[in-house]
Order: C-alpha cells, then sequence, then structure tokens
C-alpha cells in the first residue's frame, strides 16, 4: 500500500483530488475524514496542512505528497522531486510599498524583510550578497509594512491584486511555483512498484489535458503537406473518403501549437474540421 500526503483544505486541495480521481482512483472522502483508502488502488491518502506534508513524508508517515513548490523547497527536506503537476502556480515575490523607489536588489540593503518563507528567503538574499533583516511572521504578510512591521515583504502572488490593494509593488519574483509530486528517497521495491503505476497514470491524465484530438478532410493533393504539419503520435491516420480525390486524417495536436496548426491547415484547404478532447493518452 502506498502512502500519499495532500492538503486538508486549501488551494491545493481540489486540484489534488481531481488529479487522483482522472487516475481512475476513486476516494471515499466525503465527510473529510484525516485518512482515507482508496477503493481500487493499493493507496492510502492523508488529508494534512500543506506545511506539513515534506516533513511527514520525509518522517516515512506518508511515501509521496503533493505540495506546493515553495513549501517544499522552504521546508528544505531531503526528498525527491518526482513529478511536476503544473497546477497551483504561483510566485514567490519581494515586495515594497508601491511609493518607494527601487533601481536594483541592492535597494533591499538595511531593509526589513517580512515574510514566512524566511529560509528561502535568506538564501536569496546570501545569492545577491545583500544585507538586510528577515522577520518571520505566521501569517498576513502583505499587512506588515502598513503597520509599521517591516519595510518590505516575501510572500506568495498570483495575480498580484492583494499586493495592489495593500499598496505594495513587487519588485524581485525569487521562485516560480507550481504543485509538485514529492517522494521519500527511501521507497520499498513494492512501493515504487505502485509510484510508477501511479506516474504513468498522472502522465497519461496530463497528456490529455494538453493535447486534442483532430479530424478534417482535404483534397488529396495536399496530404504530403498536412501530414508534415501534422506529425501525430507517430504519423497521423489517413482514411479516403466516399468522395473522389478526398481524404479524413486523424492526428492529435499539442495545445501550446492548437491555433497556429489551424491556421496552417485552412490555407491547405482543409474542411471540416473537428476537435475532440481526449480523455486519457498512453504514450
Ligand atoms: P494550510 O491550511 O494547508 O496550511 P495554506 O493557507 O498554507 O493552507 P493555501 O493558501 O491553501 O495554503 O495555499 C497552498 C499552496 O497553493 C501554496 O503553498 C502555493 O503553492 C499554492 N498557491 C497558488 N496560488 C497561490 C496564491 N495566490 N497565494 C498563495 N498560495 C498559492
Ligand atoms: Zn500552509
Amino acid at each position: 500500500m502506498l502512502k500519499i500526503a495532500v492538503q486538508k483544505s486549501g488551494r491545493l486541495y481540489e486540484e489534488s483530488v481531481k488529479l487522483l480521481k482522472e487516475c481512475g482512483i476513486h476516494l471515499n472522502n466525503g465527510n473529510k475524514q484525516l485518512r482515507t483508502t482508496a477503493e481500487n488502488f493499493p493507496l492510502e491518502v492523508f488529508f494534512l496542512r500543506d506545511d506539513d506534508i515534506p516533513q511527514y513524508v520525509f518522517d516515512g508517515v506518508a511515501d509521496i505528497g503533493i505540495v506546493g513548490e515553495n513549501v517544499f523547497l522552504e521546508k528544505n527536506k531531503a526528498l525527491d522531486l518526482v513529478y511536476r503537476l503544473g497546477f497551483g502556480k504561483c510566485r514567490l515575490s519581494i515586495a515594497i510599498p508601491k511609493e518607494k523607489q527601487y533601481a536594483s536588489v541592492e535597494d533591499l540593503a538595511g531593509l526589513k524583510i517580512a515574510t514566512t518563507y524566511a529560509h528561502l528567503t535568506q538564501e536569496f538574499l546570501l545569492k545577491n550578497n545583500i544585507d538586510a533583516e528577515i522577520h518571520e511572521i505566521s501569517g498576513s504578510v502583505e499587512i506588515a509594512p502598513g503597520i509599521g512591521l517591516a519595510d518590505a515583504i516575501c510572500d506568495l502572488v498570483s495575480s498580484g491584486s492583494t499586493l495592489f490593494t495593500n499598496g505594495l509593488k513587487e519588485v524581485e519574483t525569487i521562485l516560480s511555483s507550481e504543485a509538485v509530486l514529492v517522494a521519500t528517497k527511501d521507497l520499498s521495491a513494492e512501493k515504487t512498484i505502485l509510484l510508477d503505476k501511479l506516474l504513468m497514470r498522472i502522465n497519461a491524465v496530463k497528456m490529455a489535458r494538453n493535447n486534442k484530438y483532430i479530424l478534417l478532410n482535404a483534397p488529396n493533393h495536399q496530404l504530403e503537406n498536412i501530414s508534415a504539419i501534422l506529425p501525430g503520435s507517430k504519423s497521423p491516420t489517413i482514411v479516403p473518403l466516399a468522395t473522389a480525390g478526398w481524404s479524413s486524417i486523424q492526428s492529435v495536436v499539442n495545445e501550446n501549437d492548437f491555433w497556429e496548426v489551424i491556421e496552417k491547415l485552412k490555407a491547405l484547404e482543409a474542411e471540416g474540421i473537428l476537435v475532440v478532447p481526449i480523455e486519457k493518452m498512453i504514450m
């Protein structure tokens, strides 16, 4: 049985549970117990505060965990980062009152910086050779400059609206973060097999989210040109249509190139283009 720690409630909870669900793992946590066992995969799930997850995985209470990279790096535990999950994106940034001048990182020298990320802030200051004071607090960091507790803050930002409403401006980004899957360094052979199975499923879900299935009709004289821009997993599937001189083409397109590919297809006389979401994708 593999034991996984996920956030009990908060910004990573929904996506973590959704990911397991899309991996075909059914959880029975309707009433939000602290732990639950999956019905159809040898997985036990622990619901914890995100800050505690690195420690629990390090201590072997859980074998793996889903946590923000920011928390993983701040806690500085010797764990393996096994997969970048692509959700919970945010950045850890230094911000100062918006009316203050700021030209370069040197302007942080001598300031008092409030943060819950003392370790990462210290690392950043050391790397840049800046002598500043770190004031570690446990929450509501964004109000610290306004109440005279600090000159600057180092905190998580996504849209920047919290900074804005507190009269602050972002001046340095010290980390770009997303949710990651971490694992203990001494996983048994049996658990490693289970982790590999889980990773195969996570990968299939992630690939499916990033790709679309595309079907279109095209005149035969364009087939070669169209095949060249639609690599698919190997090469596109081409089926002749009942109408002479025409074929149906099927392939997979990455979300990132999607609109560009559609424009090229139109230029190559493609018609009746259908785009379909993919449920799972196994390479
Ligand atoms: P807990 O009760 O588990 O300690 P928390 O209040 O510390 O929860 P959340 O605010 O739920 O934590 O954030 C969890 C994680 O979500 C963060 O560590 C970070 O990785 C990610 N995250 C994404 N966007 C943001 C954001 N705008 N602000 C804060 N965290 C964010
Ligand atoms: Zn937390």
